[in-house]
């Protein structure tokens, strides 16, 4: 690995930032990318395929590269994550004047089959312009472009008024245990975490690859998964008895399918809308622009509802999913079973919500279980220094782009940072066509553009020396 070439004894001021502190050793930002892809070809050939993980390899790797920068690191939770498996934790001191920033990517990847793709997954062979491997958008790239921006701030040795903090979580594909730990493990090197930066959201290009607006997430919907029992008795299909758990388990059902969830918009879903109305012709533009106004007219409500994605956005959402009954066609079970995907909007309640349900259904012998722990609402607030931040270094990659603060509608591992009380951003640094991230990301032939390696290492390191 080549250590970036360094030109010492001149200082510089970026010019329109004299809000920044203005001594810093220059960067050779193209030494510096060329350095940062062959770290990104290194870590696609660590396999922390999930499962097993074997993030211990990942944890260690990266290290050794802390460790030659003189940054201090250290390797945690080697017994509380599993066998084999660590998160890894990293911090870059500044003056302490201001609270830190953590940057945080998960360790693991999916499993990728070797057969389907066009290189071998845990290769990092460079090829065609990109460098190609599991892991390359999600989310290995991500993190090598956070690394490496950490890397250039210590040797710029430009002064920082908060810390930067690296951490690398196991875990994230299957079970998030490696976030989980680290929260309940640690919360003394979170303690002054003020913002935290990982995964969950998307950049959006036009068909001519210039992005049209880069996504911060600052929201997400929570699962409040249920399932529907009915008891019954069980007896013989060729006598019907009015024990029979099904017609009840059925009838509940069709009363939850035909409930229709009350529209709410969200302040950040809000934004979202106003944000990209200007990428719309009218009347379009006008109806996304006042999203709340346009939901109350019915041609604009029908159009905005349309599309999957944003309906999810506007309300909760209930998906009937798993059914059980008799496993044989002449026996009437002694239970009958449902189970259904309700995903909440941030700022509901799910005790309230529950009795929504349950009011619906409207019949006691139908009991409601909760399937999983319901995570902390995640909503962050988008009037902070790190949003600023990210909206100023966008603009100097992009000068036509807008960022905006779509929600996601699946979930990631930023609830689990949220509760500590850390305002968590969902972001990536790169310019991926959504063709890409769709076929790669848990697909097959991942691979991330060599141009984009130094592109997102530039961008993490604005954005992190516009937040001081
Ligand atoms: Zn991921």
């Amino acid at each position: 690995m080549n250590r970036i070439a360094l030109t010492t004894g001149l200082t510089f001021c970026l010019l329109g930032s004299s809000k920044l502190p203005a001594q810093a050793t220059p960067l050779d930002w193209t030494a510096l990318a060329r350095e940062s892809q062959a770290v990104l070809s290194d870590y696609l050939r660590v396999n922390t395929t999930n499962p097993p993980g074997n993030e211990i390899l990942s944890a260690r790797f990266l290290k050794a590269i802390l460790d030659r920068e003189g940054i201090e690191a250290r390797i945690l939770d080697t017994t509380e994550v599993g066998p084999n498996r660590a998160n890894l934790y990293a911090r870059l001191r500044g003056n302490g004047s201001k609270r830190a920033i953590a940057l945080v990517h998960h360790m693991d990847v999916v499993p990728a089959t070797p057969s389907s793709w066009s290189v071998d997954p845990f290769s990092g062979e460079v090829r065609d312009g990109y460098i190609w491997g599991r892991g390359a958008i999600d989310m290995k790239g991500n993190g090598v472009a956070q690394l490496m921006a950490m890397i250039a701030l210590k040797r710029s040795g430009v002064l920082l008024t908060r810390d930067i903090v690296f951490i690398g979580n196991a875990d994230e594909e299957l079970g998030s245990t490696g976030a989980l730990v680290f929260v309940k493990q640690h919360p003394d090197l979170l303690r002054d975490v003020e913002y935290l930066i990982t995964e969950g959201a998307d950049n959006v290009l036009d068909e001519k690859g210039r992005v049209v607006y880069f996504g911060v997430g600052v929201s997400e919907k929570r699962t409040f998964w249920q399932r529907l029992t009915v008891n019954g008795v069980p007896s013989h299909g060729s006598r019907p008895t009015k024990q029979n758990p099904v017609p009840r388990l059925v009838a509940a059902l069709y009363k939850i399918s035909q409930y229709e969830t009350p529209l709410h918009v969200t302040p950040g879903v809000e934004k979202f809308f106003r944000d990209i109305a200007r990428t719309y012709p009218e009347p379009q533009r006008s109806w996304l622009s006042n999203v709340t106004a346009a939901l109350e007219t019915p041609r604009a409500r029908d159009w905005i509802l349309s599309d999957v994605s944003w309906n999810a956005v506007l309300r909760n959402t209930i998906s009937l999913t798993g059914l059980t009954g008799s496993n044989k066609t002449n026996v009437i079970p002694g239970v009958a079973t449902a189970d259904i995907d309700v995903r909440l909007l941030p700022d509901q309640d799910t005790t309230a919500f529950l009795k929504t349900l349950e009011a619906i259904v409207g019949d006691t012998a139908v009991h409601f279980t909760h399937l999983a722990n319901t995570k902390t609402p995640l909503e962050s607030p988008v009037d902070t220094d790190l949003f600023r931040a990210i909206e100023r270094a966008a603009h100097d990659r992009e000068p036509g782009a807008f960022v905006t603060t779509p929600m996601e509608t699946a979930a990631t591992d930023r609830p689990t940072y949220r509760k500590v009380g850390i305002t968590t951003y969902g972001f990536s640094p790169f310019k991926i066509p959504r063709p890409e991230i769709q076929r790669g990301m848990h697909g097959n032939d991942e691979r991330l553009t060599v141009e984009n390696v130094g592109y997102g290492v530039r961008f993490y390191y604005d954005i992190l020396r516009y937040a001081q």
